[in-house]
């Protein structure tokens, strides 16, 4: 499993980590069975969020044991973000997820709440030791420039954004934003949430055939493709044991320029949208 900080100076984070969005909606226990799988093959990297229904119990459970081999990261919702809210929504998510600090923080997506305000109460969690570091999700490079103004360099960790083959809107202006202000790109629904290309349409057929080409599955294709800089981390969310051991094995996959050239041209980037889509 490849492995890069966010932020150089930063603990290595794996570049294909786990997603738990829904994962308390089918058997809990097979749930369990996959992030402790997921844990066993690097995907050390566990996103949650308060939003996310049980998934936080469903995560202190498969982490239990073996909190300090997991980069654990939860969201506070943007209603519950001021300077207080924030501070007790993290003391709740703790409380659920069963550990006493989260590696990374982030602000879901941009409310109306000041961002000084959250800010403050990051720095305070900080201070506490109840989070490691903080970033946010979902952010445009208006937002970030703000956020930077509040927070100042080296702060935002991370920005998870959505990012799969058939969504390609932050290469234009949020990853090079991140990259020059050092801020992992963390990929949220890499599959396009349920929407992963048809092996019948003709971007679907290259995907399996640069598959074919290094023995592969077209998902480890297109994880390898979003993870193809260092500042790129993706977190597929996988529901049973065996789609998650078939997410890690895409941590040690490269592709050649050539096969980038190619999917680059399959699912092409498209013009630069108005705002930055999410889910
Ligand atoms: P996703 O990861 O793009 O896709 C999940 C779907 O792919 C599930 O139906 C899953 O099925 C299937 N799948 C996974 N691995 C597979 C494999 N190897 N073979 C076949 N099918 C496979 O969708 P997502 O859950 O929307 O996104 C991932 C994570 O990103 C979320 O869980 C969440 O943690 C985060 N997220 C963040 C935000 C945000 O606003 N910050 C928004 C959306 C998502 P099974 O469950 O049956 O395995």
């Amino acid at each position: 499993m490849k492995r890069h900080p966010f932020a150089a100076g930063g603990p290595p984070v794996p570049v294909i980590g786990q997603g738990t969005w829904y994962i308390d909606h089918g058997d809990r226990a097979t749930a369990i069975a996959a992030l402790r799988r997921g844990i066993d093959l690097g995907m050390t990297h566990i996103d949650t969020a308060e939003m996310y229904g049980d998934a936080e119990p469903v995560v202190a459970e498969a982490m239990a044991g073996r909190r300090d081999d997991v980069f654990l990261v939860s969201k506070v919702l943007p209603s519950n973000a001021s300077r207080r809210g924030t501070i007790t929504a993290c003391e709740r998510s703790l409380k659920r997820l069963k550990t006493d600090r989260l590696d990374c923080y982030l602000l879901h997506w941009r409310g109306s709440i000041p961002l000084a305000e959250t800010v403050a109460a990051f720095e305070e969690l900080a201070g506490a030791g109840k989070i490691r570091s903080w970033g946010v999700s979902n952010f445009d490079v208006d937002d970030l420039d703000e956020m930077l103004d509040v927070a100042g360099e080296g702060k935002i960790t991370c920005n998870q954004v959505l990012y799969h083959l058939q969504e390609r809107a932050i290469e234009h202006a949020v990853i090079p934003w991140c990259e020059a202000h050092g801020t992992g790109v963390v990929a949220y629904s890499p599959f396009g949430h349920n929407d992963f290309p048809s092996p019948h349409s003709k971007p679907g057929q290259l995907l399996q055939q640069i598959a074919e080409a290094h023995r592969a599955t077209a998902r480890q294709v297109a994880l390898a493709f979003l993870t193809r800089r260092p500042s790129l981390f993706a977190i597929p969310k996988a529901g049973s044991p065996a789609h998650v051991a078939d997410n890690a094995a895409a941590g040690n996959l490269t592709l050649g320029d050539d096969e980038i050239a190619r999917l680059d041209k399959a699912f092409p980037r498209g013009p630069k949208p108005r705002g930055l889509p999410m889910l």
